[in-house]
């Protein structure tokens, strides 16, 4: 954590820190001097600290759908994405009220250097510290409050407003924004296990994304301290060359291992809700084809509890990959369930305020 925090806190009892952290999570709550629990000095002391790490440096909001694209600024002058994405809850569960998804970074940049993905073309610049992850779930937190949206931005409310500050609440988180999440892995597992202690939010309702790094994969299986979360593969092929040419970050052999892993990892994570997602981005006439598909089955089948997710993809102006046409991604979905596995397609959300990780990012960096 911050080690300037640290140093304030060295001279504290233990429970200060607790203290700190739970008013990060308070809606209500906007500076440090608001923590009427802790001395007037020590609040006096961290007068000098920023209450968010992140600063709203611009927002997109999607005409066309419940999605909203943040460009956060770190104390640093390094910017980050993040989205918001609207999901109405069902009518039976109306009481509940809305219910959003935010997709979060893990670094600055990436160094994997994925051929499709945007964020990639920038290289890779640093690792999010386990703060300016949190701060992206806790500017999102304030962001749907309604104190926020009715221009207090992040001023203190006067009280709960009845029913209507619960009704909008995020409810899942999945870290598939820039970076590649294992490689922060020390942040990020403190990140998530302080999301977890002090939300309502579940560990199967965050879902790590990753293109497969094994050291830190073989790490999950024996940290007791990792949290639960729900895994997702980036595979995009079953077929080892085809991966390879689109993911430079791909150690051969890696399809074995992911199976061997699997299996380990199903015997750890003993929960029926648990399942290993893979995710497979549709490349017209690259990935897509029968021989593919029928190398991908063949793959799944090895596991005990698989998720397969069918993406679209959404060109970044390569030039050179295209998005397999809907009709046969629907062929796909069809011919995966027919052989009984589980398998969506991904509705991708904010096709106008560039949708793709990083895209917005390299638009505001190119100006
Ligand atoms: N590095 C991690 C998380 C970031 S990418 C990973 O590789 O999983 C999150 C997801 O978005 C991945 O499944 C990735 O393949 C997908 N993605 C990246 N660029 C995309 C694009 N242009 N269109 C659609 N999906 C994309």
């Amino acid at each position: 954590m911050k080690n300037e925090l640290n140093k304030i806190l060295a001279s504290q009892p233990k429970y200060r820190l607790k203290q700190i952290i739970q008013a990060w999570f308070d809606v209500d709550k906007n500076s440090y001097e608001e923590i009427t629990t802790l001395p007037l000095e020590l609040r006096e002391e961290l007068k000098s600290f920023p209450w968010l790490t992140v600063k709203l440096h611009s927002i997109y909001k999607s005409k066309i759908d419940d999605t909203e694209k943040a460009l956060l600024e770190l104390a640093d002058g390094n910017l980050i994405e993040t989205v918001l994405m609207g999901r109405q809850n069902l009518k039976e569960d109306s009481e509940a009220g809305d219910r959003y998804t935010i997709c979060i970074s893990s670094q600055v940049g990436c160094a994997m250097n994925c051929s499709f993905c945007a964020t990639g073309k920038t290289g890779f610049k640093r690792n999010l510290t386990a703060e300016e992850i949190i701060d992206q779930y806790r500017f999102w937190q304030r962001y749907v409050s309604p104190s926020y949206q009715e221009g207090v931005a992040f001023a203190m409310s006067s009280g709960r407003m009845g029913g209507v500050a619960e009704a909008r609440q995020i409810s899942n988180i999945v870290v598939m924004g820039q970076g590649e999440p294992l490689l922060n892995y020390d942040n990020l597992k403190q990140a998530l296990n302080i999301i977890l202690q002090n939300t309502e939010i579940g560990p199967t309702k965050i879902t790590v994304s990753t293109c497969g790094i094994p050291k830190f994969m073989d790490k999950i299986l024996e940290d007791k301290e990792f949290p639960q979360v729900r895994l997702a593969i980036s595979l995009h092929s079953a077929i080892e060359e085809t991966r390879k040419k689109i993911m430079p970050s791909h150690t051969s052999g890696f399809l074995e291992y992911l199976v061997e892993w699997a299996k380990k990892y199903s015997e750890v994570i003993t929960s029926r809700s648990h399942f290993i997602g893979l995710e497979y981005l549709m490349l017209e006439n690259f990935n897509d084809d029968e021989k593919h598909l029928k190398a991908l089955k063949k793959l799944a089948s090895n596991f005990s509890r698989v998720r397969i997710n069918l993406i679209p993809y959404n060109d970044i102006s390569t030039g050179k990959l295209k998005t397999t046409a809907r009709e046969k991604i629907e062929h796909w979905h069809e011919e995966l369930m027919k052989s009984s596995f589980v398998c969506t397609i991904r509705h991708s959300q904010g096709q106008d305020i560039a949708a793709a990780c990083g895209q917005l990012c390299n638009k505001v960096l190119e100006k």
